[in-house]
């Protein structure tokens, strides 16, 4: 299968907002050769979709995904490592099948499982893994309850990749060098604590300056970048001032950090979807509800600031736990803040840029990998067709039909 073509469909290039009607999308050896307007004869031993009544988006890009932690708690589960990995593989399975054909793992994957999937070992999405989140000791990552000394388990290399709890610059080197060594393609760490961590609050910023500059340091040697779990408005500007590329959550980001987010081009990865999963989780306490509720107040506010001033806005699910399935409502949850267009370009174009992959990937143009989906109607009127991966019939992952529900694909000689 070299030549494919999407016949007669809607196309959102994802170059802009823009939409265009009637078109054919040609690929060709894994890559898109181009649009043109439907109509022309199809060359005999083309593979070609009917794609009227549809509209062709680039594949999906996720900034934030835990395919690893599919514990009940969030974390990596108590059960043998065997159906760990089995179940993984299905999580990293689905996400291809809901349309997303790139996703940044933002710590808990070990980057064996990327490269599982670049071997064509497990059919999946490509994977940026973070591997193990740095924490600082009392963090966001330390999940020891307070009467605890020890940790109730440790990273296994090639398997599992725990948070790693750390103190001090050098040790931050250390571990930040052993993730890239194992194969992270960036660096993450928690500089603020959060909601559902054992012995911190949110509004806490974590580890100091010189600990998170030695982060970015390395990154930035091996000519990566830091993504910072990070709320409180403290903890935004120290993470900021220190260099880190991506804003994870950035539940406080107001009119003064965005301007130091636009200036510095740091990105704001949002994470609305998870937030209120746990908001209907009924075990919370009292407190941790007002908490939150607090967050997600100002995420919704973080993402009008940051957006009305144009700060780079990626779009990522955080989901956890054993079911990740509906990331896409991530983007429909956006579009309510920043409209259906913005949203869709938050999670094609723009992620692509945040992860550095503008070149091969995130819009439909020539050149470009042929990860491309078909939604079953029209995203910019209803955003909420992305939430349910059954709307969406087709995915294709570098020229490949890894999706075809509704078997629109033929010969175009049959
Ligand atoms: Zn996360």
């Amino acid at each position: 299968m070299t030549r494919l073509i999407v016949r007669d469909t809607s196309v959102m290039t994802c170059t802009d907002e823009s939409v265009q009607e009637h078109v054919d999308v040609e690929v060709e050896a894994g890559r898109i050769v181009g649009l043109r307007p439907a109509g022309r004869a199809v060359e005999p031993g083309t593979t070609v979709i009917d794609g009227a009544g549809h509209t062709l988006l680039p594949g999906l890009l996720d900034a934030h995904v835990h395919m690893a932690l599919i514990g009940p708690a969030g974390d990596h589960g108590d059960g043998s490592w065997i159906s760990h990995v089995l179940r993984v593989k299905d999580v990293i399975e689905d996400t291809l099948l809901e349309g997303f054909t790139t996703v940044r793992d933002a710590g808990g994957l070990d980057p064996a499982f990327a490269r599982a999937v670049d071997a064509g070992q497990i059919r999946g999405p490509k994977i940026l893994p973070s591997g193990s989140v740095i924490s600082q000791i009392g963090g966001h990552g330390d999940l020891r309850e307070a009467h605890e000394a020890v940790h109730r388990g440790a990273s296994i290399p090639g398997l599992v990749a725990r948070p790693e709890v750390v103190n001090g610059a050098d040790e931050v080197r250390r571990v930040a060098r052993e993730q890239l060594r194992k194969g992270a393609t960036q660096l993450k760490m928690f500089t603020s604590g959060g909601v559902l961590s054992p012995t911190d609050h949110w509004t806490h910023s974590q580890f100091q300056f010189d600990e998170i500059r030695a982060a970015v340091e390395v990154a930035q040697a091996w000519g990566t970048y830091v993504l910072a779990h990070c709320h409180s408005e403290a903890a935004l500007m120290q993470v900021i001032t220190a260099g880190v590329r991506s804003i994870e959550h950035g539940s406080q980001v107001n009119d003064e950090i965005a301007d130091e987010m636009l200036r510095r081009d740091v990105w704001l990865v949002p994470t609305l979807q998870i937030l209120g999963i746990i908001e209907a989780d009924p075990a919370l306490t009292p407190d941790q509800r007002t908490d939150i509720n607090q967050i997600i107040e100002g995420s919704r506010r973080a993402v009008r600031i940051a957006s009305a001033k144009g700060v780079g806005i990626g779009s990522g699910s955080d989901l956890v736990g054993p079911d990740q399935t509906g990331r896409g409502l991530e983007i429909a949850l956006k579009a309510e803040l920043m409209g259906a267009a913005k949203a869709i370009l938050s999670a094609t174009r723009d992620n692509a840029r945040l992860m550095r992959l503008q070149d091969s990937v995130g819009t439909i143009e020539a050149g470009k990998r042929a990860d491309l989906v078909l939604v079953a109607g029209s995203p910019l009127d209803d955003v909420k067709l992305l939430a349910n991966g059954a709307n969406l019939p087709v995915v294709i992952r570098g020229g490949e039909i890894v999706k075809d529900t509704a078997g629109m694909a033929h010969d175009s000689d049959s």
